[in-house]
């Protein structure tokens, strides 16, 4: 039987016309829209107190947070959605349409005793492994998802790149990473982003009140697992959803996608997108770049940039660039001025990450010295230079350190994006 399509993968436009067109008869286009987006609600901000007056002030619905466990606890979801929001013979045909129950599943989480990240091992349907980490910083709480099982892009220094790809994931595989950590907060009674830094969380307050306010993820980055403009809609998909005002309501300055600078992907996604793009260089040379990252010699630099700076003059969107460096290979004055001609006139912020060592790797991380040397010379080139120090290094869950080692081909659910619209 083939299973059932997941409720994560559905945007808030596309619940309404599901609602719109499967109960025609009583469901005008303004009503399904209004319901799609108490269902959105009730789907997304079960954790969030904030949810009743931004929700109550637009939608004709009283849900309140602490009775709506979706992303609180393994429950159904549909079974807790109140009949106010969605009528019951409604409720009924979503259920048998949809899948609620979480799409990927957390096998493993391991914390890092240094700074505080947690990777956690997500199971597929399919039986298939993809990772997931969690950084905690000061005022802010980010996640790195998943966009594919593997990665067809064999950048050389990357772990991930080694394995291959085995399949890309699905939008609902995507969002389910974001709800099954915030679902492993609650379980594991995490009040704040500190407390992830402590294994146990020493409080007097029971564990009802502190899953009250459990905190919310602030921002995602899509540098986990995969390329994502591989996986283009499945991406497009996601990110609505993470910043749809009625669900997440993530800003989309807080969503960054990372990406090696596929064509014409890059393009569609500057068009349909306004989350952040970081693009990965590791080498203003055409011909070492193809050597670090294969992917150059298909799509070269130049003709990244090029749609990078038509794109710039157009909109005044800023981009970030990530350049990973490896000792002795990428990171000399000379490379350092190279970069800094090759970006010039772009508003550009360069993100500097000295390379996180794994087995089966003959490159090195440089010292500290020569990265500070390298971000202080594009500074005095006139760019925006940090230096990246990758959090959850020993727990393996750094850039370029994710990898899982057994996985299998699965089927594929169908998109609803393919059921009722031809287009995005
Ligand atoms: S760095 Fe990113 S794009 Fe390159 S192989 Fe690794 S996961 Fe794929």
């Amino acid at each position: 039987m083939q299973p059932l399509m997941s409720i994560y993968g559905v945007t808030r436009p596309l619940l309404g016309l599901w609602l719109e067109t499967s109960l025609r008869a009583s469901e005008d286009r303004a009503t399904a829209q209004r319901r799609a987006a108490a269902l959105f609600a009730a789907l997304y901000r079960g954790v969030d107190r904030s949810f009743d007056r931004s929700v109550k002030g637009s939608v004709d619905c009283s849900v309140h947070p602490a009775e709506v466990p979706l992303v609180a606890t393994e429950q159904s979801a549909a079974k807790t959605l109140p009949e106010n929001v969605i009528r019951k013979e409604a409720l009924e045909s979503l259920q048998k349409s949809f899948s609620f129950q979480c799409p990927v599943e957390v096998r493993e989480a391991h914390r890092s005793a240094a700074d505080g990240s947690v990777k956690f091992a997500m199971a597929t349907h399919d039986n298939l492994l993809v990772e997931t980490v969690l950084i905690p910083e000061r005022g802010r709480l980010t996640l790195c998802v998943s966009t594919q099982v593997g990665c067809a892009q064999g950048c050389r220094f990357c772990q991930t790149g080694r394995m291959g790809l085995l399949r890309s994931l699905r939008a609902d595989e995507i969002v389910g990473q974001l709800v099954a950590v915030s679902r492993w907060m609650v379980e594991n009674a995490v009040s704040s982003p500190e407390a992830i830094h402590k294994k146990d969380v020493a409080s007097d307050e029971s564990d009802a009140n502190l899953k009250k306010r459990v905190p919310r993820i602030s921002n995602v980055v899509f540098m986990g697992m995969g390329e994502p403009l591989d996986n283009l809609e499945a991406l497009l998909n996601a990110i609505d959803i993470f910043v749809d005002e009625k669900g997440l309501g993530l800003s989309p300055n807080k969503v960054t996608v990372s990406t090696v600078g596929l064509l014409p992907q890059l393009e569609t996604f500057l068009q349909k997108s306004g989350a952040c793009l970081a693009l990965s260089l590791h080498s203003p040379f055409d011909a070492e770049r193809s050597r670090v990252m294969p992917v150059n010699a298909h799509h070269p630099l130049s003709e990244v940039l090029a749609v990078l700076r038509r794109h710039a003059q157009e909109s005044g969107r800023r981009f970030m660039f990530q350049y990973t460096l490896i000792r002795n290979v990428n990171d000399s004055p000379a490379h350092a001025e190279a970069l800094a001609a090759l970006l010039e006139g772009l508003r550009a912020k360069v993100n500097l990450i000295p390379l996180n060592e794994h087995e089966g790797t003959a490159y090195r991380r440089p010292g500290l010295e020569p990265v500070f040397a390298f971000q202080s010379l594009l500074k005095a080139r006139g760019l925006v230079a940090t230096v990246r120090l990758s959090k959850g290094r020993d727990i393996q869950a750094a850039c370029g350190q994710l990898i899982q080692q057994s996985g299998r081909r699965g089927h594929t659910v169908p998109s609803l994006a393919a059921t009722l619209s031809p287009t995005r």
